[in-house]
């Protein structure tokens, strides 16, 4: 692993990697197509390089949240097919309709601001109408599913709109079994159903996460939108680990440690000296806290704590994650100043995973990756 000489820590991110990813992805959803999710700043890996290496993976859309995220990739030069799917009153839809950014429509306020967009622009928006199939979170409900079609219908009759997509999410699609899983799927079809009665073509059906595409084979429709395993994470490490999927990390945390010394047994550590050293020992400062995303849950609860890899072995954390550092208990292993300290790969010089990091912090590997602070730079190979 290059770690650049003049930095105390950087994110490493693998674009071959995620391009690599998105063709997986795409062997086991075809003939559907494959919408990569690059939300987040591409869930922390980077908006512009990750976008296009998933586009050269054979990805065909591009998902993000918020409108201003499917600008940016527009400024970038990037001319593929983007979908932005929270809109949020008072946003300025102009220069997403000139910019051709398809914008998801789930409400008749959301409706009516695209349509005012769509009417200043002079050209048709491009709409996917979101329904709530169960896990109400966003989308129409089924209560107000047919007005909105009525709406839309009206509107795509006047040229103001034009529907590319019908779209759902599932909640919790890493457990296939779930009722809910089949439950969603149903109201799904009842939604596209409803939509062609009312005259709405639904155009592209979606409903898949990354989830959904590997383990739910009749969610994938015709697109699926796909965050998780572009970046070579498992959405269900207890189903399939991501090697088993064909995917592969794309994100390396790494860092230079900045002070090594000797303790003797008895000796406090961090915040609270909540550990304390079981004999003499080498301690090392890894300069990457929670400010950088390493999660403050991951700090030595007496039992465990997140493990860094120094000098071919896994350390622990000793004592409480700082905003800006972490201290290694290193026991009798020798190191120095500006070795390399990795945080989280793929695991394949025995560094600890994403998933490693979320079960020790009881999170997700989402936030794992997603949360490494924009002060840790990306540099991408
Ligand atoms: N679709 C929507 C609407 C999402 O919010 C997300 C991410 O949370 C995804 C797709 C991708 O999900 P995943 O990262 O689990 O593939």
């Amino acid at each position: 692993m290059d770690l650049p000489p003049e930095l105390p820590a950087v994110a490493l991110v693998d674009l071959d990697a995620v391009a690599r990813n998105v063709g997986a992805v795409r062997r086991r959803v075809g003939p559907a197509a494959v919408m990569a999710v690059v939300k987040a700043d591409a869930y922390g890996h980077g908006l512009v390089p990750v976008a296009r290496a998933a586009l050269a993976g054979g990805a065909t859309w591009l998902g993000v949240a918020h409108v201003h995220e499917a600008l940016a990739l527009r400024r970038a030069g990037i001319g593929a097919d983007v979908l932005a799917w929270i809109l949020t009153p008072g946003t300025d839809l102009v220069p997403a309709v000139r910019a051709g950014v398809d914008l998801s429509v789930a409400a008749a306020w959301s409706l009516e601001a695209v349509v005012a967009a769509a009417r200043e622009a002079g050209r048709r928006a491009r709409v996917h109408l979101e329904v709530d199939t169960g896990m109400s979170r966003g989308g129409a409900s089924p209560a107000e599913w047919p007005a909105l079609l009525d709406a839309v219908a009206d509107h795509v009759a006047a040229g103001d709109v034009e529907v590319r997509g019908t779209w759902a999410h599932f909640a919790s699609a890493d457990v296939p079994a779930d009722p809910s899983v089949t439950a969603q799927l149903a109201a799904f079809e009842a939604a596209l159903a409803s939509a062609r009665e009312h005259g709405v073509d639904p155009g592209l059906r979606h409903h898949a996460n990354s989830a959904a595409a590997f383990f739910v084979p009749q969610a994938r429709y015709d697109l699926v939108r796909a965050g998780l395993a572009v970046y070579g994470l498992s959405p269900a490490p207890d189903l399939a680990t991501g090697a088993e999927l064909g995917l592969v990390p794309a994100m390396t945390l790494a860092a230079r440690l900045a002070h090594v010394r000797r303790v003797p047994a008895g000796a406090g550590v961090s915040y609270g000296l909540t550990y304390t050293t079981a004999t003499d020992t080498t301690l090392a400062l890894v300069p990457l806290g929670y400010g950088d995303g390493v999660p403050r849950h991951a700090s030595w609860d007496g039992r465990r704590s997140g493990e860094v890899l120094v000098g071919g072995a896994r350390h622990r954390i000793a004592g409480r994650v700082c905003m800006d550092q972490v201290v290694l208990d290193l026991g009798d292993a020798t190191a120095a100043p500006g070795d390399a300290a990795l945080v989280f790969g793929p695991g394949a010089d025995g560094e600890a995973t994403a998933d490693d990091w979320a079960q020790v912090a009881g999170t997700i590997s989402w936030e794992v990756v997603t949360r490494v602070g924009a002060r840790v730079p990306r540099r991408h190979t």
